[in-house]
């Protein structure tokens, strides 16, 4: 029984070896179907692509995104009887590039790599996951769990619209897998993500002429801009917590004392108890002059994903299963968030980085690497059948 459990195990890595063509030709229709996140329909025609890839091996189910696209649910059908708690993997539809950007920056597979918008982030990752599943079918592997993949169409703004279904639904799960990728090119798993979140602080003064009445002006850009290096400094490089103005904006002609001034700030942070140390820091400002006022909204909008003991036995699986296939699986913490963040904020253990290996997400050399397809789909294979 042993054995032939082992030769089982073995037969992934070789299957998805000998589909990696196979692979490759979905990954390239994938990021031919551009999805950039503020376009509804765009992510939609991506959406029911990925739908129709699927529906011959799961019971698919899509729900608005307000005015973001569809987030797709597909609970997979899969052989071997189910013991209680499913596998929920997640994953985005939506990428940063624009309509369009395939013209300067098509599909192309040079250098064993394959390029392209959205290829890392995190199309290849999707892809891998539905031949994960092919392979349990096609090998009638038996899987114990549920296994249901979630796809977002909002993530990279934010997930606001498809939040409270990734938290409903990983609430029902015993473990979740993330696809995004992994990090740098060894393809690093994440066991840890910082929080990240925006504040918004808008100073008011008061409009004067600049000639005629300069001094009954009270001047928001110049308040702001006091403010704000001190509102920089609330930054903790010992504790992980950066805080980065990012947008700011004041004023309306150079010869009118400004009364309004806005900044928008970045803030990351890699523990939850860090969001009260910014919440107390961003209440204390005060106005340099008196007559002006501050006003402060926002704070973090993803938890931080934290090294729990249940994501390190998670990842400890991982790693276990991945020296079976010859790969040294790694982990790393990461200054970004993803959906991970909110799953793992609710202490079901949460793996994620497990999509494609490469680099430059969301920059003109995204790529990924050819010769990492077929262990990262086997990695998948054999997580969703151990857990
Ligand atoms: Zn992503």
């Amino acid at each position: 029984m042993e054995v032939a459990i082992i030769t089982a195990v073995d037969s992934l890595l070789s299957y998805a070896k000998q589909r990696q063509s196979d692979i490759i030709s979905l990954i390239r229709r994938f990021v031919e179907c551009e999805s950039p996140s503020d376009d509804a329909m765009a992510v939609n025609r991506f959406v029911e692509l990925v739908a129709d890839t699927v529906t011959p091996f799961a019971c698919v189910k899509t729900r608005a995104g307000g005015q973001f696209g569809r987030h797709l649910e597909c609970e997979m059908s899969l052989p071997g009887r189910k013991k209680r708690g499913q596998i929920l993997a997640l994953g985005h539809s939506d990428t940063v590039w624009p309509l369009g950007t395939l013209r300067a920056m098509p599909f192309r597979e040079s250098d064993g790599r394959l390029w392209g918008p959205g290829v890392l982030d995190m199309k290849a990752g999707l892809v891998f996951f539905v031949f994960a599943m092919r392979i349990f079918r096609e090998l009638t592997v038996p899987v114990q769990r549920k296994v249901v993949l979630q796809i977002n169409a909002d993530e990279e703004t934010g997930s606001e619209s498809s939040r409270a279904l990734t938290e409903a639904i990983a609430r029902q799960s015993a473990a979740v897998l993330v696809l995004e990728p992994g990090t740098g090119l060894e393809g690093k798993a994440k066991t840890a993500r910082k929080g990240v979140g925006d504040f918004n602080v808008t100073v008011r003064g008061r409009a004067a002429h600049a000639g005629l009445d300069f001094e009954k002006g009270a001047n928001a850009v110049l308040e702001m801009a006091r403010q704000v290096e001190r509102i920089a400094g609330f930054t903790r490089l010992d504790r992980g917590i950066t805080v980065s103005p990012g947008v700011i904006q004041g004023g309306t002609r150079s010869n009118v004392v400004p009364a309004v001034c806005h900044v928008e700030i970045d803030v990351r942070a890699p523990r939850a108890a860090d969001s009260r140390y910014l919440e107390r820091q961003f209440a204390s400002l005060k106005p340099f002059d008196k007559r002006c006022t501050i006003e402060v909204t926002g704070g973090l909008n993803r938890p931080p994903m934290e090294r729990s003991s249940a994501v390190r036995k998670l990842f400890s699986t991982a790693r276990g299963l991945a020296a079976e296939i010859g790969v040294d699986l790694e982990e790393s913490a990461s200054g970004g968030g993803s959906d991970g963040n909110f799953t793992a904020a609710l202490g079901i253990p949460t793996l994620d980085g497990l999509g494609a290996v490469g680099e430059g997400a969301h920059a003109a050399h995204e790529s990924i690497l050819i010769h990492r397809i077929a262990d990262r789909t086997a990695l998948l294979a054999k997580l969703v059948a151990a857990l």
